[in-house]
């Protein structure tokens, strides 16, 4: 019965051209990986700042594992609350400018505890649609009324907000949204969503798993550089990205993260991270909000302007226009079709290049797409390597193929 039920849907998956597996890297996470027996320029990572390799935090790491051991042995509730765990809030409250932080064991779960203990099912959370799936599952799992706006449709957020509104006006709400869209690589217009929330009296959560450590002063996000903590209530963002290490937080007012550590349940029913994880991400925190942090992100911020260089051949639609200026460190080649898409991995790949195919579910049917991501550890002959692979690949493939760095045709 299990054989019978497992192969079939394999097979159906397969069918479909959206089998997964597992691929191991042979080498530690870097620019330059060993994968499966090959050298590979890598452009697929998150770790936008090279962090994960950074050897102060590798000294970080060591030292307080012979400080502290291994593990926490319990729930922060219980009795695995060290130091080094409100150390790290304290260090992300401070990065953030917010009253307070909590950390969570991973971005994940940071959205699975957070939603749920802010809503219910009297309660309304409004998305967008290209969120994040651990804030759609955090959503779903709070029982709340789900309302989607299309990506970036100020309209019909506004419209939403307003019929939910006039319903109650003592219920709910809360808006979530990224900063940085983890699969697009676009910015949302947050100032416009903070004033529509002002105006509609809800709660709003930017999830700046893709901001933190790449944009804004001292890496502090993309609600930063807008000027916008203080209209923010919940920022969330993720450690395991730019900052190279794990875990996920919640810098909000002292209030509400009193409220996750009484409501969290991914937070109270999990054991504390390690110990030594907390102490890595505090330095990690420190590290990127400091001079050598704003090196890195200039760094980043060169090699996605080399990156740009890739424009497309002239059989490609939008070739002449302008190309717009990356945001983060996230390029997205839009290719459409599942299995050509893959066959572009497969053939970059070939070619020495690691650039994953994303398709549904991750992205939406018919919108699959290689992710591109820059980092500050990319040296430029590696950069210029894949713009000449992909200007040869491209041109192959034709029209089929939207520019990352260009504007969309109207
Ligand atoms: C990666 C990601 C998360 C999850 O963070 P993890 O620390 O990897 O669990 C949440 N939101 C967005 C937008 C992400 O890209």
């Amino acid at each position: 019965m299990t054989n019978e039920f497992t192969s079939q849907e394999l097979r159906n998956i397969a069918d479909a051209g959206l089998l997964r597996k597992l691929r191991t890297l042979e080498s530690p996470q870097g620019p330059l990986i060993r994968l499966e027996n090959r050298e590979v320029i890598n452009f697929s990572s998150n770790d936008y700042l090279g962090l994960s390799q950074n050897e102060e935090l590798q000294s970080a790491m060591t030292e307080a594992v012979a400080r502290f051991g291994v593990g926490s042995g319990a729930s922060r509730l219980i009795c695995g609350n060290l130091a080094a765990h409100d150390q790290l809030d304290q260090t992300i409250a401070a990065f953030k400018n917010t009253e307070a932080a909590l950390a969570f064991s991973s971005g994940y779960a940071t959205a699975l505890g957070t939603l749920p203990a802010l809503c219910g099912k009297d309660d309304t959370i409004i998305l967008d649609k290209l969120s994040h799936a651990s804030l759609i599952d955090a959503a779903k799992l709070s029982g709340a009324a789900l309302r989607v706006f299309p990506h970036h449709n100020l309209d019909k957020l506004a419209h939403l907000l307003k019929s939910t509104r006039a319903k109650s006006s003592s219920t709910r709400i809360l808006v979530v949204t990224e900063s940085v869209f983890s699969m697009d690589g676009d910015a949302a217009p947050l100032r416009e969503i903070v004033e529509l929330c002002e105006t509609h009296d809800a709660m709003l959560l930017v999830d700046e798993a893709h901001g933190v450590g790449v944009l804004g002063p001292g890496g502090r996000g993309l609600v930063a550089e807008l000027g916008l903590e203080k209209r923010v209530p919940l920022q969330m963002g993720t450690l395991g990205k730019a900052l190279g290490v794990s875990g996920g937080y919640i810098a909000a007012s002292r209030g509400m993260i009193d409220l996750l550590i009484n409501k969290a349940r991914s937070f109270i029913y999990s054991t504390a991270p390690p110990p030594a994880v907390a102490c890595t991400a505090t330095r990690a925190v420190e590290i990127v909000q400091s001079v050598h942090g704003d090196e890195l992100r200039k760094k980043l911020r060169e090699n996605l302007n080399k990156a740009r260089a890739f424009s497309p051949h002239s059989s490609i639609p939008h070739g002449g226009l302008k190309a717009r200026a990356p945001l983060a460190a996230i390029l997205p080649i839009i290719i459409g079709d599942e299995s050509v898409a893959m066959q572009t991995s497969a053939a970059l790949l070939e070619r020495g290049f690691l650039i994953p195919a994303i398709r549904y579910p991750t992205v939406a049917r018919g919108s699959a797409r290689l992710r591109l991501t820059l980092s500050a550890a990319h040296e430029t002959i590696q950069i210029e390597g894949l713009v000449a692979c992909l200007h040869d690949l491209m041109s192959k493939l034709g029209s089929t193929v939207e520019h990352p760095l260009q504007e969309p045709a109207k």
